[in-house]
């Protein structure tokens, strides 16, 4: 048994069967074969041995040409290994006896061999080590060339073990079979882990590399709860966690039971509980967990799962089916948001040092303004039959803010020209995700109809903490107290000009801040679909005045840790079954 301490991004525990998605993007589970596919299989591995060797000859004597012989001896020594008769007869009999499909026994059988060399002391132990996974890749590349198989394909449910995913791999997962999954790298607030909690399945990210040390068809344990994950587990931590599955099935059907009851506190004061969605299918986990509507559309998820850019009426028709989805409720569609770790399919910056600083988000859109007119107008079409509202990302100036507006406007005499019906009157607002734009909230006021913080972005451009790194994950937080008095600055400015304030970012689906956010006044929360019934439980069972009481203490704190102790002894003071 082995344990991982990784990030925990999406709770719940899941235990299952594990598939390796490598670097490389190889699965390679233990799928056991029939009795008459043996023959041919063997075939099959004969066929990719004999390609990786020739691939490797080449290497070889190309390398000698330019280089000469003493560089080209590395692939003879590869050579070597791939055709060690003793190698292929263990492969052979994993493939006869045990009935492994050949990426499973060649991934087993040449992991171990890896193993071996790691364990050995010296840096030509560990190059030795790489040898044989440089051996693995490659025979993987041959066997998988043949049979490729996509996550997208998956028949039976597994847990994913992967080096990275990235928002779009993890956005077309299908969680009728993926049951959770584990990143090596990534970070709290990646736009990775915000997808596995809309898609509601465990996630631990960022646990530092461990793909060497498992092999597909494993049983693993996902603790999403405590960001562990556990490889061969014992039956006794097994049946542990299984308790454990069981018990969060109780919560969650005692929440279910809330999902008609209005968020009202005990001194009668009435919150908005709004859903976080990605994909037009997912107005449905927001309505059945009691959503009042949609605070989150982020629309630049269709981007990322087109392989071109989605036209005008690609756009059209999901906005369509979200405002018909949402029936008569409200819904904010954020203009797209791509760059930083959102990359579409089309050409994009590729030597950007600092993505998160760079050509992202509203100026992406400013720059490429033939685009984000396009999704503008449907947008504007769209909003003529429903409660829709338009809201640009990453506003960090009065000027930015101005020059989005315009394209706007360009865009609606475009379709009156073109004779198009559209919403003249639709409101516009703005995220307030960037310092600047709290401590400029008093002019901003008088250009929006209204604000939306997200505190994914604000956290990492106020603390400067790169959202998905996993090194400086400690210090993603939003109990840092300069999040919570920009917080405060922000809601007290809205406030001051009447102007609608709420909050999307994933601070708002924590339950520990929920009490510290209706203490400085917030009313709207939008937040992943399922964190609505725990985050209506908490306003359900808290008074405001307790609620202001508790937030002026925690804004006189010195430390994130201060904080977090803080809000934590008072959300058990509340509700001591509440797992925090
Ligand atoms: C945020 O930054 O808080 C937010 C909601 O936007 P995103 O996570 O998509 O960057
Ligand atoms: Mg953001």
């Amino acid at each position: 048994m082995q344990r991982l301490q990784g990030i925990a991004v999406s709770p719940g525990v899941a235990i299952g069967e594990a598939v390796i998605f490598g670097n490389e993007g190889f699965r390679i589970s233990r799928r056991f074969l029939s009795r008459n596919a043996v023959n041919d299989e063997i075939r099959r591995l004969d066929e990719a041995i004999a390609a990786a060797a020739k691939e490797i000859d080449v290497n070889r004597q190309r390398v000698a040409e330019q280089l000469g012989d003493e560089y080209a001896a590395i692939f003879s020594a590869h050579l070597q290994m791939l055709q060690d008769p003793k190698l292929r007869d263990e492969l052979d009999q994993m493939i006869r006896d045990r009935h492994y499909s050949p990426e499973y026994s060649v991934s087993r059988a040449l992991r171990r061999y890896a193993k071996v060399f790691l364990s050995l002391e010296g840096d030509t132990m560990a190059e030795r080590a790489n040898d044989v996974f440089d051996i693995e890749k490659r025979l993987l590349r041959h066997l998988l060339g043949q049979r490729r198989e996509g996550l997208g394909e998956l028949t039976s449910e597994v847990l994913i073990l992967a080096h990275n995913l990235t928002p779009s791999e993890t956005a077309n997962l299908n969680p009728e079979f993926v049951k959770g999954f584990v990143t090596e790298i990534g970070g709290p607030g990646s736009h990775t882990a915000i997808v596995a909690e809309a898609l509601d399945i465990p996630a631990v990210v960022g646990t530092g590399p461990f793909l060497t040390e498992v092999s597909g068809g494993e049983t693993v344990i996902i603790d999403g709860d405590h960001g562990l994950v556990i490889l061969q587990p014992d039956e006794e931590t097994v049946a542990r966690y299984r308790h454990e599955v069981a018990e969060q099935r109780d919560l969650a059907a005692k929440l279910e039971t809330l999902r008609d009851l209005p968020a009202v506190t005990l001194d009668g004061e009435h919150v908005t509980m709004l859903g976080n969605i990605e994909f037009p299918g997912e107005v449905k986990h927001c309505r059945e967990r009691g959503a009042d509507g949609i605070g989150l559309y982020r629309t630049e998820f269709l981007f990322l799962t087109h392989e071109v850019q989605p036209s005008e009426e690609e756009h059209l028709a999901a906005y369509r089916e979200v405002i018909e989805a949402v029936d008569g409720q409200p819904v904010v569609m954020r203009t797209l948001d791509l760059g930083a770790d959102k990359i579409p399919n089309f050409p994009m910056p590729d030597d950007e040092r600092n993505p998160f600083l760079g050509l992202r988000s509203i100026r992406l859109a400013l720059k490429h303004v033939d685009m984000f007119r396009i999704q503008l107008r449907a947008m504007l079409r769209a909003g003529l039959g429903g409660n829709m509202k338009i809201m640009f990302p990453l506003i960090t100036n009065l000027i930015e803010l101005r020059r989005a507006k315009m394209v706007l406007s360009d865009a609606m005499e475009d379709l009156e020209e073109d004779g198009f019906e559209f919403n003249r009157d639709i409101e516009v607002g703005m995220m307030v995700e960037v310092p600047s734009a709290v401590l400029m909230m008093d002019h901003f006021v008088e250009e929006v109809d209204f604000f939306s913080i997200g505190t994914n972005d604000l956290i990492q451009y106020t603390l400067a903490v790169d959202r998905s790194n996993k090194d400086v994950a400690s210090l993603y937080t939003g109990s840092d107290p300069a999040i919570l008095r920009l917080i405060q600055m922000a809601i007290d400015t809205a406030g001051q000009h009447n102007k609608p304030i709420s909050m999307c970012g994933q601070m708002c689906g924590n339950p520990i801040y929920t009490m510290v956010l209706l203490g400085l006044g917030l009313r709207t929360f939008s937040a992943v679909p399922a964190a609505i019934p725990e985050i209506k439980r908490v306003c359900r069972s808290v008074s405001i005045s307790q609620c202001q009481e508790l937030a002026a203490r925690i804004l006189s704190l010195e430390s994130a840790r201060d904080v977090r102790t803080a809000l934590r002894e008072e959300l058990i003071k509340v509700l001591p079954d509440q797992p925090v």
